[in-house]
């Protein structure tokens, strides 16, 4: 007689978790706010951004901040605005000499993307930015980060926000250590975010949880001994019941124990990166920085661009520069003319 097969178990399903799951009680909320308020209050960094609620100036910043360093882009905000004071100079200016500002700050399509954005306020919108995250978001290149973060600093709306380091702390703070806290969906994390913020100091709030995560809750292992949400924080209290007994002093116990912690599995192996160098990215910077060097409208022609911006250029590869740069014009960064190519004068 054949054995039974044994029954199969219905596979229980996850329970969704919600922004309720992971948000601290009423009092441990308020105690949360105040700790951070406070440390950021002692410690925020004095950058330029810092000091105006003009959304345009704001937009500048955080446009700039997406994908560069603070440090970086100081020089290049400063500068930026010496050369376009106003969002009504940034408008007409050519993109031409936007594009050429630009220089060095890489990720060349935010150049015009803030220029579209400008133009779009500057035209339908009479001169006046929208204030809600909604509106916010219709205008060119503005997503759901920079429309929170134009809302709660320019517009002093209690407006959340999440950038990479507000992400992090979220997800370490309330959520639990990585790699679990990272399978919470961003719709769940963003109503989180905005549950935890002080009515009536958005502003402040957002750039408190970024500048802990800049800081602090930094990528890699964070700093936890100088942290003021230590004792909030469930990645924190998970590693400290994890922690080894041993002579070893507090500091360094907790500070192995939240590395630890924090570990992903080995099995979880970060994945190659692709080289930037010859990439196509790295080309389309190479045309585009070929082209700033020209003098006001002047063009180059295609079978000259080529060799310039490839060393190892061969006719045969024809096809693969007008892609190239087929796709620059689908983005506002170059326009052709004839056989040959320039950055866009149109204002
Ligand atoms: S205690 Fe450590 S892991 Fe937790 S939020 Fe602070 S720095 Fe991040």
């Amino acid at each position: 007689m054949k054995p039974a097969k044994p029954v199969k178990q219905a596979k229980q399903a996850m329970p969704t978790r919600t922004s309720h799951n992971f948000r601290p009680d009423d009092a441990s909320l308020k105690g949360l706010q105040e700790r951070l308020l406070a440390w950021f209050r002692e410690t925020a960094r004095d950058l330029p951004w810092r000091h105006t609620h003009d959304p345009y100036r704001i937009l500048v910043a955080e446009v700039m901040l997406q994908q560069t360093q603070v440090e970086r882009v100081i020089p290049f905000y400063t500068a930026f605005l010496d050369a376009f004071p106003t969002l009504e100079s940034l408008a007409v200016a050519s993109t031409a000499d936007v594009i050429r500002q630009w220089a060095g700050l890489g990720y060349n399509r935010r150049a015009v993307n803030i220029q579209r954005a400008a133009r779009t306020v500057c035209g339908p919108y009479g001169g006046r930015f929208p204030q809600t995250v909604a509106d916010l978001q219709k205008l060119p290149g503005i997503g759901p980060y920079t429309a929170g973060a134009l809302a709660s600093f320019a517009f002093g709306q209690d407006a959340a926000c999440i950038d990479a380091n507000i992400r992090r702390v979220l997800r370490r703070c309330l959520v639990g250590p990585e790699p679990d806290s990272s399978v919470v969906r961003e719709r769940v994390l963003l109503d989180l975010a905005q549950s935890l913020v002080p009515p009536g100091h958005g502003g402040v709030w957002n750039q408190a949880m970024m500048e802990l995560g800049a800081l602090v809750c930094v990528a890699g292992t964070p700093v936890c001994q100088r942290c003021p949400l230590r004792d909030h924080c469930r990645t924190f209290a998970m590693a400290t019941a994890q922690a080894p007994s041993s002579g070893a002093s507090a500091a360094s116990t907790t500070a192995s124990a939240t590395t630890f912690a924090l570990r992903r599995p080995a099995r979880r192996v970060a994945e190659p990166r692709a080289p930037f160098y010859g990439s196509n990215r790295y080309y389309r910077g190479r045309v585009v920085d070929r082209l700033r060097t020209l003098p006001p409208d002047a063009t180059i022609p295609f079978d000259q661009l080529g060799p310039q911006v490839k060393e190892t250029y061969t006719p045969d590869e024809q096809d693969w520069l007008r892609d190239l740069v087929g796709g620059l014009v689908r983005d506002g960064l170059v326009e052709i003319v004839g056989d040959a190519v320039r950055l866009p004068p149109g204002s």
